[in-house]
C-alpha cells in the first residue's frame, strides 16, 4: 500500500515522497501473499464492494503492462479463471446462488457439474459435483509485483525509499499529524500516509477512533509439479491452489488470530496440504516447495482515506486483498492527500 500510494502520488505530480520501510518494501505480507485477483471469489453479495473488486481486477492487466514496461519485470498477471468447488448438495445450492447473483450483477460466472468442471479443469478431483466457474479470475506473482514497485519508484524523480527506517510515533501538534519520530530523527511532511499493514495501530500517535488492525496470520505452501498440469486457481473446502504456470502450485491458506507468531505450523501445513490434495489429488506427487506466512490486516472495514486526524491519511486494513486493491487504494489515497492540502 505504501508504494502503490507513493507511484500514485508521483503520477499525480506530488514530490518530496519519502517510503519509510523498516526491513525492505515487500517483506510482509505484500510478497507472502497468493496473489488471487478474486474479485468474484471474494465478493461477498451484489453492491460497492464488488465493483470495486471488479474495477480493481480489469485495470491489473493496464498496470502489469505499464510495469513491465518501465522496469522489465514480469509480475505474473494472468487470466486463469478460477474454480469454486463444491463435494456436496449443501456447498452446491451456495454455489448456485453464488453464480446467480453474479449473473444479475453482470459478472461472468457459469454453475457447471463435475463433469463439466474437469473439462475447464482435467486435474480436478472426481469427487467434485459441482462448481462455479469464474473465467475472468486472474493472478500475480506477488513478489515479482512488489520487485517492480520498488523498482518503478526507484526509477520515479520525487519519491525516495528508506528501508530499515521504523517510525517510533506519529508527530503531532496542535491537533494535527506533521509527520513521524523515526530511530533518531524526525521527518516532517505535509500528508503523512499509514500503510503499515498489520503493525498499523501498534504507531502511538494513531487515533484511537480509527478501527484496530489485527494480525491474521495466514500460512502458504509451494509444491512443484513438473510438467505443470494444473491450469486454474481452485477454490474450495477451505483452501485453495493457485497454479503459476510454470510448475509452482501455491497452496493455502490459514486464517489465525495468533498475534505476530510467525510459525509455520505443523498442523497448519497438515490442513493446506488436505485441503489442496482433496481439490487436485496429482498435487499428491508435487515436490514440496518453500512453506511460509505473514500477516493480513484484518480490521473491521478497509481503512482508505481521510482519517480523523488532520495531515494522516489511510491505507491499510485489506486483510485478504490486498494485492487485488493496491492500486486502487494508492489512487484513492493519493487523490484524498492531494485534494486536501
Ligand atoms: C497468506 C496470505 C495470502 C494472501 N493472499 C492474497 C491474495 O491471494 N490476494 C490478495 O489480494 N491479497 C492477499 N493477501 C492479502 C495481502 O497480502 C494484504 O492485504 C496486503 O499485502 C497488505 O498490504 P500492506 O501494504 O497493507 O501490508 P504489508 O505488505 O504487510 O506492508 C506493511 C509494511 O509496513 C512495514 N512496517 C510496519 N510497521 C512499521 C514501522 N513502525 N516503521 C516502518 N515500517 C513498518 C512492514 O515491515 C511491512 O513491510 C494475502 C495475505 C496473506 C498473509
Amino acid at each position: 500500500m505504501g508504494c502503490a500510494t507513493a507511484l500514485s502520488l508521483a503520477e499525480r505530480g506530488a514530490r518530496d515522497i519519502v517510503v519509510l520501510e523498516r526491513a525492505v518494501p515487500g517483506a510482509e505480507a505484500s510478497s507472502a501473499a497468493a496473489g488471487i485477483l478474486g474479485a468474484q471469489l471474494e465478493g461477498e453479495g451484489p453492491g460497492e464492494e464488488v465493483d470495486l473488486f471488479r474495477r480493481a481486477r480489469s485495470r491489473y492487466r493496464e498496470w502489469a503492462e505499464m510495469l513491465r514496461k518501465e522496469t522489465g519485470i514480469d509480475v505474473g498477471h494472468k487470466q486463469c479463471g478460477a474454480l469454486q468447488v463444491a463435494f456436496d448438495e449443501r456447498a452446491s445450492a451456495i454455489l448456485e446462488a453464488r453464480v446467480a447473483w453474479q449473473k444479475k450483477a453482470d459478472l461472468v460466472a457459469e454453475l457447471v457439474d463435475g463433469r463439466g468442471a474437469r473439462v475447464i479443469e482435467p486435474a480436478l478431483s472426481d469427487r467434485v459435483i459441482c462448481a462455479a466457474h469464474f473465467p475472468e479470475e486472474a493472478q500475480v506473482d506477488p513478489r515479482a509485483l512488489l520487485r517492480a514497485l520498488v523498482a518503478a519508484i526507484a526509477r520515479r524523480t520525487g519519491i525516495t525509499i528508506r528501508s530499515g527506517v521504523t517510525v517510533q510515533r506519529l508527530l503531532l501538534e496542535d491537533a494535527r499529524c506533521v509527520g513521524v519520530q523515526l530511530d533518531d530523527s524526525e521527518l516532517r511532511a505535509d500528508a503523512t500516509v499509514l500503510a503499515a499493514g498489520a503493525w498499523s495501530s501498534l504507531i502511538p500517535g494513531v487515533p484511537a477512533s480509527v478501527p484496530e488492525v489485527k494480525p491474521m496470520r495466514g500460512q502458504l505452501v509451494q509444491l512443484d509439479e513438473r510438467p505443470p498440469s494444473v491450469r486454474a486457481i481452485v477454490f474450495g473446502e477451505g483452501g485453495y491452489v493457485v497454479p503459476r504456470g510454470d510448475g509452482r502450485v501455491v497452496c493455502g491458506s490459514t486464517m489465525e488470530l495468533v498475534g505476530y507468531r510467525r510459525e509455520v505450523t505443523a498442523s497448519g501445513l497438515a490442513s493446506i496440504l488436505t485441503r489442496a490434495l482433496t481439490l487436485v489429488p496429482s498435487l499428491g506427487q508435487a515436490q514440496v516447495g518453500p512453506a511460509w506466512s505473514s500477516f493480513r490486516p484484518f480490521a473491521s472495514a478497509r481503512l482508505v482515506g481521510k482519517s480523523p486526524l488532520a495531515g494522516l491519511f489511510l491505507a491499510t486494513g485489506h486483510h485478504r486483498n490486498g494485492i487485488l486493491l493496491a492500486r486502487e487504494t494508492g489512487e484513492h489515497v493519493a487523490e484524498a492527500v492531494l485534494t486536501s492540502s
